[in-house]
């Protein structure tokens, strides 16, 4: 999804376009984050031209499955994200900026007539990502003796659990207290 920065006309350009999983797929390579696979994108954005410099904002929505750490079911995350570039030309920038600008997500480079979208995108999904991916705040993982989901089923090993935890506590304590 590349812009030709030629083609922009100066009333700005209006783009609206959704992409399948597949598309998404080549730029974002499963495995990248434990269990995490974007379904679809759709995307509306108003490109400009300001000066030397390209505006581009808008909201990308976005299907993502997600992995839970707890329980490793995977489940829907619908992200909605709005953003907003300023694109400098390359040129422009002394070379002590650019490491600047790389790290400032609000503020990027362009560099010949093109703009990649699709690298805006990808790295606006993935910002999105949360480190530790719940499936809900209150999921109850999986129980570490068995395995079992423990949102679907019991067992008997969370009283033990406990249980053991004290006495490691009341050991530590006796430890101390020596
Ligand atoms: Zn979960
Ligand atoms: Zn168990």
């Amino acid at each position: 999804m590349q812009i030709n920065i030629s083609n922009i006309p100066e009333e700005g350009l209006s783009l609206r376009f959704s992409k399948s999983k597949e598309w998404s797929h080549q730029f974002l390579p499963t495995g990248d984050k434990s269990g995490f696979r974007v379904q679809n994108i759709e995307v509306s954005c108003f490109v400009e031209k300001v000066l030397k410099s390209v505006s581009i904002k808008g909201k990308i929505k976005a299907g993502i499955k997600l992995e839970c750490c707890r329980c490793l079911e995977e489940f829907n995350f619908p992200a909605e994200i709005e953003f907003k570039y300023v694109l400098t030309p390359v040129d422009d920038l002394k070379k002590d900026d650019l490491e600047l600008t790389y790290k400032d997500l609000e503020y990027n480079y362009y560099e010949g007539d093109v703009i990649d979208l699709g690298q805006i995108m990808v790295e606006q999904i993935v910002l999105q990502i949360p480190i530790k991916p719940l499936c809900s705040d209150s999921c109850k993982g999986l129980c570490p003796v068995c395995g079992v989901n423990l949102n679907i089923e019991k067992c008997d090993h969370k009283a033990q659990q406990i249980g053991s935890s004290f006495a490691a506590l009341k050991n530590f304590k006796a430890n101390k207290e020596r």
